[in-house]
């Protein structure tokens, strides 16, 4: 199965750092991700409810593809359409927006990199499954899941369950099999089922969320781990001093 290529672009003002060679360098089976992330000015006001940009207007304000890509992922970070945080737009795009999204994945020490590319494998699959195009919003899809698992397919019709699925996401046997009723080989979904387990969060902060979630058991083994310190010091001192 040949890989995908994938454009990323910035859309309008993002305020937020992005490792964006993260992205790139990221070794997938699936995709390769154009090492040039172009930026592009959003010259339009919001055409929506609640401040959102219509599917329209979004999808005339990003360029269209060249020869050599297979879907465009723009970033951005205004309200989109029905406040989701990412649609399909025509014309093989994506509309991802870091509004609110940033937030919901600061409170969990969650890389923004993480999400990103959790939704470029969810939608390399898609255009995959679809006869290598984005299926447009508007089509009927099944590929998405109500029920949140930590699966790259759930739906996360409340935007916070997306913490699930960016921090050793999963492809859930339910979409296990539609991905292979699809046509997509087999062995490159297990394989894949593999590599997106790359996705996590830094050290630091899985040790974190280890003491919050486990406080009795982080304090015995600083207990136990100061007592080894403090026995290996006393044994070496003691060593030392022998040579004078
Ligand atoms: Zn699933």
């Amino acid at each position: 199965m040949d890989k995908l290529k994938i454009k990323i672009i910035r859309l309008g003002y993002i305020p937020f750092d992005i490792d964006f060679k993260k992205i790139i360098k990221n070794k997938s089976l699936l995709f390769d991700v154009d090492k040039y992330i172009n930026d592009y000015i959003l010259d339009k006001n919001s055409d929506g409810g609640n401040w959102g940009y219509s599917d329209d207007i979004l999808e005339k304000a990003i360029p269209n593809l060249q020869d050599n890509i297979n879907f465009i992922f723009c970033i951005c970070n205004v309200p989109l359409e029905n406040n989701y945080y990412s649609r399909r737009l025509k014309n093989n795009k994506i509309i991802f927006t870091l509004f609110q999204m940033a937030e919901i994945l600061k409170s969990e020490n969650i890389p923004i990199e993480n999400l990103i590319l959790m939704k470029l494998y969810s939608y390399s699959f898609v255009y995959k499954m679809y006869n290598n195009r984005i299926p447009s919003k508007s089509e009927k899809t099944s590929f998405a899941h109500d029920e949140t698992k930590g699966c790259i397919f759930d739906m996360t019709g409340y935007k916070s369950d997306v913490i699930y699925s960016c921090y050793n996401p999963i492809i859930c046997d339910d979409c296990y099999h539609n991905l292979s009723k699809s046509k997509i080989p087999i062995d490159i979904i297990k394989k894949v089922r593999k590599e997106i387990k790359r996705i996590k969060k830094k050290l630091f902060y899985k040790l974190f969320d280890f003491v919050k979630n486990h406080p009795i058991l982080s304090i015995i083994i600083s207990f136990i781990f100061g007592v080894v310190v403090n026995l290996t010091s006393t044994i070496i001192w003691e060593k030392i001093k022998c040579f004078f």
